[in-house]
């Protein structure tokens, strides 16, 4: 039944000169045992290392390698924009190129895939090499988007997956700036199932997340596909002004009733203090959700590609 088909595998690559050719030869090993023909679209996301050198080596021993190199460092997210752009397969996998994601679960997407779904997503039942704190800020904030956004964004699951043609000409609409895939994956709907696998620490190298960039993924994520926190703000605001609107009557009622004197400057100074901060805080949502209106009005196209090299099957 795969005969004749074309299977694609997408690899955003960034600074991966220590792992790409172990990474190359593990996945062609199972490249090898598959019935149907493959290509594999290595995106070179602005790499300062010798990954571009080692991409072109592989290019040119071997016909079914597909390079993209894209202008300059683009990030993750729109590495992998680029290199679905790219793929020509029936199905399409997403992979990163640090042998977290363990190439041999493949084959599992693919019979899934013929069995009629259009997206195949692995889910972590452990993430090895990856510290406590790291562990429970993802599982914090996927339950935290679980139950903020609309969508059900699947839990523990990165963004190796087998995608079908037509999901990812789908997923070729949505050219927003501000891409968080996994929520992207989710949003187009089509029938999806997970597949559990272990995930492996790093084969070499440093991951390029620090919690900086996870805090911004994660406010990324929410504000991508929720407007709770606006929300937030508005209820935060009636619940105050409405908290202050009794306090003055209390004040007015014992002034009139009691001629109690001026109250104190620590009250006055905590109030003033606690307002000003809670306008601060919802400027700031407005902010975030301005910010993004703002950038998404440009319309600029998502990447520049400095190279194509296609495969050539
Ligand atoms: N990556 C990329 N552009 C970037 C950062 C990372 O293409 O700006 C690639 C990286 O080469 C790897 C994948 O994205 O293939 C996942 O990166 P990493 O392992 O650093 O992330 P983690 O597994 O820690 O989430
Ligand atoms: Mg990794």
């Amino acid at each position: 039944m795969l005969k004749n088909k074309l299977l694609s595998i997408v690899v955003p690559v960034y600074n991966e000169a220590l792992i790409l050719s172990a990474f190359n030869q593990r996945l062609c090993a199972v490249l090898d045992t598959l019935d149907c023909s493959s290509e594999i679209v290595y995106v070179n996301d602005g790499s300062t290392d010798d990954s571009a050198k080692l991409l072109h080596t592989l290019h040119l021993n071997d016909a079914r390698v597909a390079i993209v190199d894209l202008s300059r460092n683009f990030g993750k997210e729109i590495a992998l924009s680029a290199g679905l752009d790219h793929a020509n397969g029936d199905a399409i996998v997403v992979i990163d190129s640090d042998l977290q994601d363990p190439p041999e679960l493949i084959p599992v997407l693919l019979q899934h895939w013929q069995k009629g779904y259009d997206i195949v997503y692995a889910k972590r039942s452990s993430r090895a090499g990856e510290t406590w704190f790291k562990k429970l800020s993802a599982y914090l904030f996927y339950r935290l988007l679980h139950k903020i956004s609309p969508l059900q964004i699947p839990v523990d699951t990165g963004d190796f997956r087998l995608l079908s043609r037509r999901t990812v000409d789908a997923l070729k609409q949505l050219r927003e700036t501000h891409r968080f895939m996994k929520g992207l994956f989710t949003w187009i709907g089509f029938p999806q199932i997970a597949v559990p696998y272990e995930r492996d620490p790093r084969f070499a190298g440093k991951s390029k997340w620090n919690y900086w960039k996870l805090w911004n993924l994660a406010i990324e994520g929410i504000t991508s596909f929720s407007i709770a926190p606006l929300k937030f703000a508005t209820y935060l605001g009636s619940i105050t002004a409405l908290g202050s609107f009794i306090y003055a009557l209390i004040i007015i009622y014992k002034t009139l009733v009691f001629g109690e004197p001026v109250a104190g400057y620590p009250s006055l100074m905590v109030v003033i203090l606690f307002l000003g901060g809670i306008q601060l805080l919802t400027l700031g949502i407005i902010g975030e959700y301005l910010g993004r209106t703002f950038v998404e009005t440009k319309q600029r196209p998502l990447y520049f590609v400095k190279n194509y090299s296609p495969a050539t099957l």
